[in-house]
């Protein structure tokens, strides 16, 4: 989709500090880190949101996150933890209607979220 910003990461047309790609995903550093580890892992695949994924997608919803998970751990939030978040639509605050994964870590965060 030309006018989806992560689906122009996808396609290499808008730069970005990559971590990680294959045939299915992407991952890479948000351009505004609100911890000290602050990253994103995105299908290839327009999805818009969480919402929008079927049966279809259980293998690709599966390997997004089991990479944010390895890449956690690559990133040093294995002793600690971190925070996996899917936010969705307007009450989940979603701002880039692009299915993706943040992976946060580096330092504690509150529950609940305000
Ligand atoms: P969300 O509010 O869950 O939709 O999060 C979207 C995230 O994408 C935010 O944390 C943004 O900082 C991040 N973001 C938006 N545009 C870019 C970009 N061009 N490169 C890296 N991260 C981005
Ligand atoms: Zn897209």
């Amino acid at each position: 989709m030309d006018s989806c910003i992560f689906c122009n990461i996808a396609e290499g047309t808008v730069p970005v500090r990559k971590i990680y790609e294959d045939a299915d995903m992407v991952a890479f550093y948000d351009a505004q880190p609100q911890a000290p580890v602050h990253s994103l892992v995105i299908p290839r695949r327009h999805i818009a949101t969480i919402m929008e994924t079927n049966e279809e997608d259980v293998e690709l919803l599966g390997k997004l996150l089991f990479k944010a998970q390895q890449l956690a751990v690559e990133l040093g939030c294995e002793e600690k933890g971190a925070r996996f978040v899917i936010n969705c639509k307007e009450y989940g605050g979603q701002t880039v209607d692009h299915l993706h994964i943040h992976i946060l870590g580096g330092r504690p965060f509150d529950w609940p979220p305000g």
